[in-house]
């Protein structure tokens, strides 16, 4: 027989309540609020995202991937910034909590957690919908952080990884069916991001202008684009190509994939000229970083993120993802 349902102080005092392992949490969970110790030199670098049953995961979502994604996504907002995560806030709304969903949700959340040193500092557990939302807390040298408003003309246009993997392997979640190396590669793709965090840190020193990739390729540079007040182009033909996805994809789904796709939470970031030289040379950017384009002065005549393929200019749709866009 299974357990009964556990009440809220049995779910916070179960699964939530871990040694922070950080000296800087001076108090974590069970008190009224979390005190925590921000290092001398740094400023406090703050994010909260929320995932919900239906929009950011399916509803037959294992229980293990939606604690690794809930945190996940938040991680990937400090990385964009080029911050150092620290601490953790966990708001959980739940139906009917059952021990086996919350041993699942909370071993996905811990284990990554772990990975990355982040201490959960406190939350709030309540009875509702399922809905998950996480608060990430992280700092950064006080002397520079990396915007969405940095970017110049000319500046070199990169992505890490490969966009377009995630939303591949959720178009092969949705049909259910087909199984393969290549499929289960990018059903992991979806389903466990990698938040690019030491990539944060590495270009923290150099980039002019950075962010996540979760709404899309072409839409989430075009913000980047506004927040500059420049324009971008796009060479299509230097977008990395997936493996996994070429063999199970046509090529222009593919890359439709990589253009409109959301749900990468890989970097989009831009480098002035010397900068893209000087970590060339670094193995560990030369391995996980394309270039596909270059920064250009906003021009009223053209879109502000201009794609080409060889040099010639081709129109692509914008897209991308919007809660609250009609149809
Ligand atoms: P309060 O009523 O003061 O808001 P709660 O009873 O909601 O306190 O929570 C008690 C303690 O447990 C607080 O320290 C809170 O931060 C922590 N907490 C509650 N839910 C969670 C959770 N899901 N994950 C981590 N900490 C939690
Ligand atoms: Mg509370």
């Amino acid at each position: 027989m299974s357990e009964s349902a556990p009440g809220e102080f049995a779910i916070i005092e179960r699964w939530f309540s871990r040694p922070a392992g950080r000296a800087d949490v001076v108090l974590g969970v069970g008190d009224d609020a979390a005190v925590l110790t921000v290092p001398p030199g740094f400023r406090l670098v703050a994010a909260v995202d929320t995932v919900v049953s239906g929009i950011h995961f399916l509803p037959d979502a294992e229980p293990a991937d939606i604690g690794h994604r809930a945190l996940a996504v938040n991680l990937s907002d400090l990385a964009a910034m080029g911050a150092q995560p620290a601490w953790a806030l966990l708001s959980l709304s739940l139906p009917e909590p059952s021990v086996a969903w919350l041993d699942g949700f909370a071993r996905g959340f811990h284990e990554l957690a772990a990975r990355f040193g982040v201490a959960l500092v406190g939350g709030d557990t309540v009875r509702g919908p399922l809905v998950v939302t996480v608060a990430i807390m992280g700092h950064i040298e006080v002397d520079r952080f990396l915007a969405r408003s940095g970017a110049h003309p000319g500046d070199h246009l990169y992505v890490s990884g490969v966009p377009g993997e995630a939303a591949a392997g959720l178009d092969l979640l949705r049909q259910g069916s087909v199984d393969s190396p290549q499929a289960r590669y990018l059903k992991a793709r979806f389903l466990r991001p990698e938040p690019r965090v030491a990539l944060g840190r590495l270009l923290r020193p150099h980039a002019s202008a950075a962010m996540d990739v979760s709404d899309g390729l072409i839409g989430d540079l075009a913000k980047l684009c506004a927040a500059s007040g420049c324009g971008a182009e796009v060479e299509l033909a230097q977008l990395p190509v997936s493996p996994a996805m070429s063999a199970l994809f046509p090529a222009a789904a593919g890359e439709r994939c990589a253009l409109q796709g959301g749900d990468d939470y890989e970097l989009l970031f831009t480098l002035p000229p010397a900068a893209a030289g000087e970590l060339a040379r670094n193995p560990d950017f030369a391995r996980q970083c394309t270039r596909i384009g270059t920064i250009t002065r906003h021009d009223a005549d053209r879109p502000v993120v201009q794609c080409l393929r060889n040099g010639r200019a081709e129109d692509v749709a914008a897209g991308g993802f919007d809660h609250f866009a009609k149809g």
